[in-house]
Formats: structure tokens, sequence, C-alpha cells
């Protein structure tokens, strides 16, 4: 079995996910009187056995589990939360706002937003019908295969929160989702950063119909707000662990700088809509699920450079097209 101590009374779990990043990393935190679990994974098959594994060679299911703390709404962390709660007989937690938004957009029945709205969100910025249309069948897949968990024990920004002998305190992040909950374990000076930072990937910051209106300011501000904590080590939940929070903060924000830069640099050429700045920024071939984040990344950083002052859309235009200011 494939483990990770990253600090001491931290073990971390690699979670097989049929996604590109290969693996969700859940951690098992130690409290001296219990354990308390972050993320779950997403609900295969493989998972389920991963899980059953650590469970009979660590006889966690003998152990007091004080909740499964899931990061934010992602089906590759929250999507095996409701078997792994019953299977420990465990609370599932997270932050409140985060917990709402997941009960409203994975209704099995009805979609949060007509298929209608998001087809002319993405008509209006360029993108070819017949990948729409993919995209909408994809949702609706993704719907109907996750099972959310019926009720939440919920956490606040800021709460601090004693669980044994642990110190947990609670940060609420924007931008990657609305209102992820990071984990700072002062003890150990180690930060549970969920996807909020990775140690090589970019953490994808879309613009999403009927979502945040300006996403990357979220995450810009809520980046910047990280900075005031003492370099931790980050425990992420992809990806190899951060050496240094801060240092890859400050990697990340500088990304986000260069590729605004970029992005007005094609302006500078002429209008464009958001599909052909996407498909000029992103040079490596895409599949239409990469693709998707692609565009809205490419959106996130067009609305907050119109917040900037930057750029505008073109007036009178049934198509978005945006231009220098
Ligand atoms: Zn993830």
């Amino acid at each position: 079995m494939n483990l990770l101590q990253p600090v001491s009374g931290v073990t971390g779990l690699f979670v097989p996910v049929p996604l590109p990043v290969r693996d969700t990393n859940c951690y098992v935190l130690d409290t001296q009187d219990g354990v308390v679990i972050v993320d779950a994974g997403m609900d295969t098959s493989d998972a389920r056995s991963v899980w059953e594994d650590f469970i009979r060679e660590t006889g966690l299911d003998r152990q007091k589990v004080h909740f499964l703390f899931v990061t934010h709404f992602h089906p590759d962390h929250l999507g095996l939360a409701h078997w792994l709660s019953e299977r420990l007989q465990t609370p599932v937690a997270m932050m409140r706002q985060e917990a709402a938004m997941s009960q409203r957009l994975h209704q099995p029945k009805s979609p949060p937003i007509e298929p209608d709205t998001v087809r002319a969100f993405y008509e209006r910025h360029g993108v070819p019908a017949v990948i729409i249309e993919h995209w909408l069948a994809l949702d609706k897949a993704l719907r109907g295969a996750l099972t959310i968990p019926t009720s939440f024990k919920t956490f606040e920004h800021q709460d601090v929160v004693r669980v044994g002998e642990l110190e947990l305190r609670f940060l609420e992040q924007g931008g990657h989702t609305a209102h992820q909950g990071l984990i700072y374990l002062p003890a150990t000076n180690a930060l549970l950063t969920g996807d909020q930072v990775l140690a090589r990937i970019t953490p994808n910051v879309s613009l999403w119909p009927g979502g945040e209106e300006n996403p990357l300011a979220e995450y810009l501000a809520s980046l910047n707000r990280l900075l005031e904590l003492p370099h931790p080590v980050g425990l992420p939940a992809h990806e190899t662990l951060i050496s240094d929070v801060n240092h890859r903060v400050a990697e990340l924000l500088q990304h986000h700088d260069v590729r605004n830069a970029k992005i007005l640099g094609f302006l500078d050429e002429g209008p464009a809509q958001a599909y052909g700045l996407t498909r000029r920024l992103f040079q490596r071939p895409l599949d239409d699920y990469q693709l998707r984040f692609a565009v809205g990344e490419t959106l996130a950083h067009l609305e907050f450079l119109r917040s900037r002052g930057h750029v505008q859309l073109a007036s009178g235009m049934e198509t978005a097209l945006y231009e220098r200011a």
C-alpha cells in the first residue's frame, strides 16, 4: 500500500481517480484521540478497494473517526464521501457554503442551470455547437453518477477547532470553487491545501455559466491571504507535497500575471472572442473535457481584465467580442 507520512501525525493515502491527475491525496490526521479524515476521492471500485485495504491494515473502522472533511464539491473529492462516511459511521463535514453549493449543483433530477442557458452562454463566446452539445452530454452523465451525502457538519472561515490534542484552523478560499475549505495545523506548520494550491499544476480557475462573476479576482485575493501564513508545508489533494506554500503561491500569482499580459497582447492585435483566444493561449492538444476548462480559464482572465478596466466588451454585438479598453 502506497502511503505518505508528510508531517508527524498525518498519513496520506493515494486514492486513484480516472482523471489526468491519476490520484486524489486523502489524509488521515491523528488527534491522539481518534482521527479526522480529509477528502474521500471519486466513487469508483478501485478507490473503494484502496480505502478497504487501508481500513484493514490500520483498523480504522475500530477507531474513533470524528468526521470526514471534504475540501470542495468536485467529484474527485466528494464523490466517495457518502460511502466512506457510512462505512466508518462518521459525519461528512464541509465549509457551510460549499456544502450548500454541492447540494444545489448535484441534484440528480433537475439540472441547476438549464441546458439552454449553458448553450447560450458558450455560443455567445464563440464555442462551436458540436462541442457545446458534447459538454452538455457529459454534464448529464456526471450528474446521474454522483451520490451526495444527505447532511453535513459545517465549518466557517477562521473556525479554530480542537479535536483530541490537535488544533485545526479552517480557512475558506475562493476561485477554484467559491468556498473551498483548507485546514491549517499550527502544531506542524502544515496546510492541507485541497486543490487551491498544487505543486506543479496551476489549479483551474474558470468562469462558469451561473457561477461567480469574477473568480480570478477571488482566487488571487485568496492566495494573497495565504501569504500571511509562516511558510507552511503544503499537503495538496493531488500531486506531490509543496515544501513552502508561500513560495508556490508567489509562483501562481506570477503565472496569472503572465497570462493576463499575454491576453492583452493578443487583444492589441484586434478584438476577439473567448473561444478564439483560448485556441491561441492553449496550443497543446486538448480533449473536449480539457477544452471546457481552458475556455473557462480564458473567460476568467477576460472578466478579471474587464473588472480592472483593461478590456471591454464591444458594444452592439450579439456575440461577446472583447477589445482593449
Ligand atoms: Zn481535484
